[in-house]
């Protein structure tokens, strides 16, 4: 049993995915996957060596050796060239995961999908993933032990026809401002409640920023428009 968290992120890998995990840490997430598909094979990559031996702990006790290799180094490096399809990138800040997206780049010729999971700022993950010939097919908002995740679906678009996505797409997911869930309002709900309190305080300031302050208020006004429609 893992996480409802991490098995929405599975969710997203096809049968027989061969696929990366990187800041894998315990490495629960390949193992929940390939316990499940004996046809899927994955890399649990670690930059840190605590969370390498525990991931090296769980693959080797659900005895999955011959499925899941479990390497140690930063992002992207630990993977050879060509050697994945899918990548999965869960439980960090987006710019931790953009800027290890970025620094591997190289290394996505043969990825046809990126599973993002970023615990705050998914703005600027989608960004990157625009910028770099994927779409975003699919997103899912959850609510588990109080916190709230987005999950990021991108799939690499087979021509060069750049899809564009709105600022205001950008901020709030394109699929997820279509699907509108209950637990989409809840987060934005409290962003808004957030933002505010924060434009407040910097209105105050002696000397205010007039251009973040205007750009939060543009982003207040989005989420307002958003929020109103709930029904
Ligand atoms: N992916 C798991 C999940 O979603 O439950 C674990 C998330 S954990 C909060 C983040 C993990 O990423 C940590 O174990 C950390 O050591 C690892 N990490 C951070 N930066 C990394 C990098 N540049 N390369 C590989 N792993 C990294």
């Amino acid at each position: 049993k893992i996480s409802k968290r991490l098995e929405t992120v599975a969710s997203y890998l096809p049968k027989g995915a061969f696929f990366a995990d990187i800041g894998s840490d315990h490495a629960y997430l390949p193992c929940y996957t390939c316990m499940r598909d004996s046809t899927a094979n994955a890399i649990a990559g670690e930059v840190n060596e605590g969370p390498y031996n525990s991931a090296l702990e769980t693959v080797t006790s659900y005895q999955l050796l011959n499925a899941i290799e479990v390497r140690l180094g930063n992002g992207l490096h630990v993977l050879k060239e060509d050697e994945i399809e899918q990548l999965v990138i869960a439980g960090m800040g987006g710019s931790l995961i953009t800027s290890i997206l970025e620094d591997g780049k190289r290394k996505l010729n043969t990825v046809t999908r990126i599973i993002a999971q970023p615990n705050v700022d998914a703005r600027t993950v989608r960004n990157w993933l625009v910028e770099q010939n994927f779409y975003i097919s699919n997103e899912d908002i959850i609510e588990e032990n109080g916190h709230i995740y987005e999950i990021i679906v991108a799939d690499k678009k087979m021509n060069n026809v750049k899809i564009d996505l709105t600022d205001k797409q950008l901020l709030f997911g394109p699929v997820l401002l279509k699907k509108r869930t209950k637990v989409f309002y809840l987060k934005w709900q409290h962003e808004y409640d957030k933002l505010y309190r924060v434009v407040e305080q910097m209105k105050q300031a002696t000397k205010p920023n007039k251009d973040k302050i205007q750009q939060f208020e543009t982003e207040l006004k989005w989420m307002k428009e958003v929020l109103i429609d709930e029904t």
